[in-house]
């Protein structure tokens, strides 16, 4: 597949920032226990679905000490429609044991803390601080990952290389170029069906032929 050029690449980014610079997550959250998690259990499992479970969820646990001393049985019946529920529970809980020991309750918002908590790896970790602070990093999901290639700007193998690639291709507004692609990969350039027609990227598009544009 071609590769996007410097002056493309340049376009690409002007137009995502300038038509989704006030864009947040779509997860429902209000604090920094409540973004933690949720984006915890995004993981393999769509945002839809995560705001149907949390609102309950953290009725029943609402601070970071509460789910600390939870019963994991407990726990699991309120996370038992989404993927991966059985792990997702241990690690919440783990997660805010670890908070209210260590980080005296406070979620640590920074990249080497989080990544100390139950289930936070790096993508979790710049998820939360690009979200909660609008910190200049990048994650690469399963649509940031497939915008990415369709648009030619990675031809990467590993959504780990691919946000490397994008860090140094795009440099700044890292934040908002994240949730720009995030939304943009789920609402115009589908991974089935992509709404080419309305797609204002489709200059800069690698693939449109397959889409028959
Ligand atoms: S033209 Fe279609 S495939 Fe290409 S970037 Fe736009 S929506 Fe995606």
């Amino acid at each position: 597949m071609k590769k996007a050029t410097k002056k493309e690449i340049l376009e690409i980014q002007k137009q995502f920032v300038q038509r989704y610079s006030d864009a947040v997550s779509e997860l429902q959250y209000k604090n920094a226990y409540e973004l933690v998690i949720a984006v915890a259990l995004s993981a393999q499992c769509t945002d839809k679905r995560v705001n149907i479970i949390t609102p309950a969820l953290f009725e029943k646990y609402p601070t970071v000490q509460d789910l600390a001393k939870a019963e994991l049985e407990d726990v699991k019946k309120f996370l038992n429609s989404c993927s991966f529920f059985n792990n997702k529970a241990k690690n919440i809980v783990a997660m805010a044991q670890r908070v209210t020991q260590v980080y005296d309750g406070e979620i640590p918002m920074n990249e080497k803390d989080l990544q100390t908590l139950a289930g936070v790896g790096q993508k979790t970790a710049h998820v939360v601080m690009i979200e909660y602070m609008g910190a200049n990093l990048m994650a690469v999901d399963t649509h940031v990952f497939r915008v990415a290639h369709r648009l030619g700007l990675s031809d990467d193998k590993t959504a780990k290389a691919t946000e490397a690639t994008l860090v140094k291709k795009f440099k700044t507004d890292l934040h908002v170029l994240h949730q720009a692609m995030v939304l943009f990969g789920r609402y115009i350039c589908t991974a089935k069906n992509p709404k080419c027609d309305e797609c204002f990227l489709t200059e800069f598009c690698k693939s449109k032929a397959s889409f028959k544009v």
